[in-house]
């Protein structure tokens, strides 16, 4: 369908910038029933471990302290999947209960079969919105886990006369390629032709856009991804379905189409609207400073022995380098006023 939709587009108009193409792919896969978790395509933190969407709720508790207790603070999430990490928030924030009494809960999501799976776990807690323009100003603490990996990306390709940027088309039997058009991209990193450089406008954007609500406003963001610290050449965008990579353009709005987070311009955009920025550090070492086995130890306690190792092993995944613990990375950015976050040292501070 979303095929279909695309290539009388692009045989219309000619070829497809990539961000559009891959925003109408998104929005169609995202639409789908059962895209995450085990029995979907992919499975992420919250879906792994409770213990996740649990310490986020008390460094959230701690935030709103040190923002000077506001009655009301916008706890927003975005992208909140099947609503698992705001759920365990919740949960957790409930031991601290003047901070629990303070939250409103706002979520940013596009899906409406997601939507449905997040209102019949949260129920009338929360209030949805497209985007996060639609979230009323105010004191405010954002969280996202895997939101800026699904926003669209540019890329650029080096060519032997200069950097030409990749736009999607389409063939008589509907296959979709690749085709290079002249283009401008300023800070490109040196690279060999043939090379390939992302950028991603729809992460910048966004961060710029909280970044100055934290600044009118006050609060923080903690954002979770995959992702790069240094701005590099490199192809990242993929494709996931039932937990294995395909090609890019294979069965187009039923595959998950991601691609790395460039850490460094997301510190950039946030640091130009005049946020202070923390990280991005590996999600491993973040979650141990938080104490995330001793968290996993009390869960275990009295359990069946099988759960407990249930518990441990969902742990480990999160934390080890060889597992999700060194590529993942999360970055904080926060109104300048407020104390260095919990699970962040003065080295973080770029
Ligand atoms: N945070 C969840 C889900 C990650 S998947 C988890 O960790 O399990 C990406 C999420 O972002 C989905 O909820 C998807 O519907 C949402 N999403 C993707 N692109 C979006 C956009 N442009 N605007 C709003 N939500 C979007």
């Amino acid at each position: 369908m979303i095929a279909g939709t695309l290539a009388a587009q692009i045989r219309q108009n000619g070829p497809l910038p990539l961000p559009d193409y891959m925003g109408a792919v998104t929005s169609a896969y995202y639409a789908q029933p059962n895209v995450i978790g085990a029995a979907g395509d992919f499975i992420t933190a919250p879906e792994i471990s409770q213990v996740f969407g649990e310490l986020i709720g008390l460094w959230s508790a701690v935030v709103w302290q040190n923002m000077g207790r506001p009655a009301k603070v916008r706890v927003i999430e975005c992208g909140p999947g099947r609503g698992t990490l705001m759920n365990d928030f919740l949960r957790a924030a409930a031991r601290a209960p003047a901070f629990l009494a303070a939250a409103e809960v706002h979520l940013v999501e596009q899906s409406p079969t997601l939507r449905a799976a997040q209102l019949a776990l949260l129920g009338n807690r929360a209030t949805w919105h497209d985007t996060i323009d639609g979230v009323p100003a105010g004191p405010m603490i954002l969280v996202g886990n895997e939101f800026l990996d699904a926003l669209p990306i540019r890329q650029f390709q080096k060519t032997a006369s200069g950097w030409m940027e990749r736009y999607v088309t389409v063939d008589e039997r509907g296959n979709f390629s690749f085709v290079l058009k002249p283009s401008e991209v300023s800070d490109t990193p040196a690279a060999q032709p043939g090379a390939i450089f992302e950028t991603s406008p729809a992460v910048t954007a966004f961060t710029g856009k909280v970044a100055a609500r934290l600044m009118k406003d006050g609060g923080a963001a903690l954002l979770f991804d995959y992702g790069h610290r240094v701005t590099a050449a490199g192809e990242t965008l993929q494709a996931l379905r039932q937990h294995k990579f395909c090609e890019v353009f294979d069965s187009p709005g039923q595959c998950d189409l991601t691609a790395h987070v460039d850490f460094a311009a997301v510190a950039g955009a946030a640091r130009s609207a005049g946020a202070a920025v923390y990280g991005a550090i590996e999600q491993g070492v973040w979650l141990n400073r938080l104490g995330i086995k001793l968290r996993g130890l009390q869960l275990a306690k009295g359990k069946s022995p099988e759960i407990a190792r249930e518990i441990e092993s969902g742990i480990r995944r999160l934390i080890e380098p060889d597992a999700m613990g060194a590529l993942f990375k999360v970055i904080a950015i926060t109104d300048p006023k407020l104390p260095r976050p919990e699970g962040f040292l003065p080295e973080d501070e770029p």
